[in-house]
């Protein structure tokens, strides 16, 4: 059954509904229709294309939800990329780095632990960045919003016309990014 993506007022993915919850909340006035399935329901007095993505018309505060530290959900963080030499890999050929070595004191959390092909994690060794030589394609972080992290992940199939949705966001805007979509979200989204 078809599934609809539901965006925050400034866009943000929220969550997956399903269709009847997104025709409720349509019907009431509280989301915007964004984009449609080609299949319609019909009742007596009506017919209606079924919603695909829908914004909520006023902004949701919430707390977004914890993203679980695990192997695959930093493999994902990474688009399986090695942080090393940025090539990607599949999965089984990519292993976890410590950027700061354990017996240093580095910590197995998101901060420190990146996506490693094996050579690089045999060129690396117990060695610091400044040991090996070797850079980070990008400083680890905590991905903030589950959805955008589970979307990308390859085993999740999702609709093609969500796909703009998902790019559009990111937590991460620069300063500059913001001033120019400043205009756009409600005073102090961003
Ligand atoms: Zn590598």
């Amino acid at each position: 059954m078809e599934k609809v993506l539901l965006l925050n007022a400034i866009y943000e993915p929220l969550r997956i509904i399903p269709w009847q919850r997104a025709v409720t909340l349509s019907v009431l006035g509280k989301v915007e229709v964004l984009e449609e399935y080609e299949r319609e329901i019909r009742s007596v007095s009506l017919t209606l294309r079924l919603p695909s993505v829908v914004r909520l018309i006023r902004f949701f505060f919430y707390r977004p939800p914890i993203v679980k530290f695990s192997r695959i959900n930093v493999y994902t963080r990474d688009h399986f990329q090695c942080q090393y030499c940025g090539r990607r890999y599949p999965e089984d050929d990519l292993s976890l780095d410590h950027v700061v070595p354990q017996w240093m004191g580095g910590r197995k959390c998101w901060g420190n632990i990146v996506t490693c092909c094996l050579k690089c994690n045999r060129k690396k060794g117990g060695r610091t960045l400044a040991q090996s030589g070797m850079r980070l394609v990008r400083k680890p972080y905590r991905p903030m919003n589950i959805l955008r992290w589970s979307y990308i992940a390859p085993h999740q199939i999702h609709p093609e016309k969500w796909r703009d949705y998902f790019h559009y966001w990111d937590p991460k805007w620069s300063a500059a990014e913001k001033k120019i979509l400043a205009p756009i979200f409600p005073r102090g989204i961003l």
